[in-house]
């Protein structure tokens, strides 16, 4: 990084060091006070491990950090005064499993709580394309509910012949309708070196689906500290997916959500397969926010609206939704948009649905 990058003064000293893995996590018990905590460090440090400290309200959780999995005995720990129990992280993610931290991670963006109560709802263009574009479907995805605008100004495209965005053109069209509306953006990042100038226009950085095993974006965001929302990548596992957030967590980065967009499977009549089964299992596996993306999956408006509602139904904390004020001009994903009275209609039918399953939207 050049020195004059606005993250410098976060320093190293927070970054777990990715080759040491969290190998146990010692759950103290609740109000343990801090002199066993400090036993329970010591011990890990007399023997040659690290420890990484989640210190909750009223419990905190020690991560055992070392190089190999079988050789330590959980009894070392067990014993100790003040610890509740021991559990051995056989998972090939770490800082994103749910044993790590139990509690579901809240994400606060300007005030809107993500992974909370409410269904946040993000949407706009795939690309931003023009300022009356923009400012048209801001318009229209606010007053129909909307709390974030996404919309692309670097856009990963399949061919180097289509539109790859407006670059640093469309981030300062969508600083312009943050201010114009008060409403927060997400725009996708795609190079490592962009990532400094990308994150003063953006509330949340995006890792779009192609670069979710970038390990060098997710090492640079992480460092950044900057609210992230990882794309699952179109053919990884849950478990790869929830791995590569632990490069974003190793960096001390805690503002992470997860996005399942659809995978590639046999299946042709959509654009990518929804993976409906990844939200109940991400939710049990790991305490970050996931916010479900159902128009990429789709890859037709039409569907939209159902994969929407099946995604708040089974337990989904948001959705990222594209929506064009005249879909049939979009430059892209014109298909997959919805109209913003399409948009519309679907946010009143979101509505008895997350009251079902005890959230509002
Ligand atoms: C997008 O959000 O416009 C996008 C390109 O998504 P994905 O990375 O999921 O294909
Ligand atoms: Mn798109």
């Amino acid at each position: 990084m050049n020195g004059d990058s606005i993250y410098d003064k976060h320093g190293q000293e927070d970054r777990i060091y990715v080759l040491l893995q969290v190998i146990m996590i010692v759950n103290m018990r609740r109000g343990a006070p801090q002199e066993e905590i400090d036993v329970v460090v010591e011990r890990a440090r007399s023997i040659g491990l690290d420890v990484q400290l989640n210190l909750g309200t009223d419990k905190t959780v020690v991560a055992i950090l070392g190089s190999n999995t079988g050789q330590v005995p959980t009894d070392i720990f067990a014993v100790l005064p003040g610890v509740d129990n021991v559990t051995r992280i056989m998972k090939p993610y770490k800082l994103a499993a749910r044993e790590f931290k139990a509690a579901d991670s809240v994400i606060s963006i300007n005030g809107i709580e993500i992974g909370g109560k409410r269904i946040v709802v993000i949407a706009g263009p795939c690309a931003v394309e023009s300022e009356e574009q923009l400012i048209e479907a801001v318009k229209a995805v606010k007053k129909s509910g909307a709390c974030i605008l996404r919309g692309g100004a670097f856009k990963p495209r399949t061919s180097p012949f289509s539109f790859q965005g407006l670059g640093k053109a469309g981030l300062e069209l969508l600083a312009q309708a943050r201010k114009q509306f008060n409403i927060p953006i997400l725009t996708e990042v795609v190079d490592p070196h962009d990532v400094s100038q990308v994150l003063k226009y953006a509330d949340i950085l995006q890792v779009g689906a192609r670069n979710m095993q970038n390990f060098t974006l997710l090492t640079e965001i992480g460092r950044s500290k900057w609210p992230v929302l990882l794309k699952r990548g179109l053919s990884c596992t849950i478990s790869e997916w929830i791995t590569a957030a632990d490069y974003l967590l190793a960096e001390g980065n805690n503002q992470v959500m997860l996005c399942e967009r659809g995978i590639r499977t046999f299946e042709n009549s959509v654009r990518f397969s929804l993976d409906i089964s990844s939200i109940p299992v991400v939710k049990k596996s790991s305490h970050l926010p996931l916010i479900v993306d159902p128009s990429h999956a789709a890859g037709h408006y039409s569907l939209v609206p159902s994969i929407a509602k099946a995604a708040v139904a089974a337990g989904a904390d948001g959705l990222l939704i594209e929506v064009h004020p005249n879909p049939k001009e979009a430059l892209v994903d014109g298909l997959q948009s919805l109209t913003p009275s399409d948009f519309d209609r679907l946010m009143k039918e979101l509505q008895p649905i997350a009251r079902a399953v005890g959230r509002y939207i």
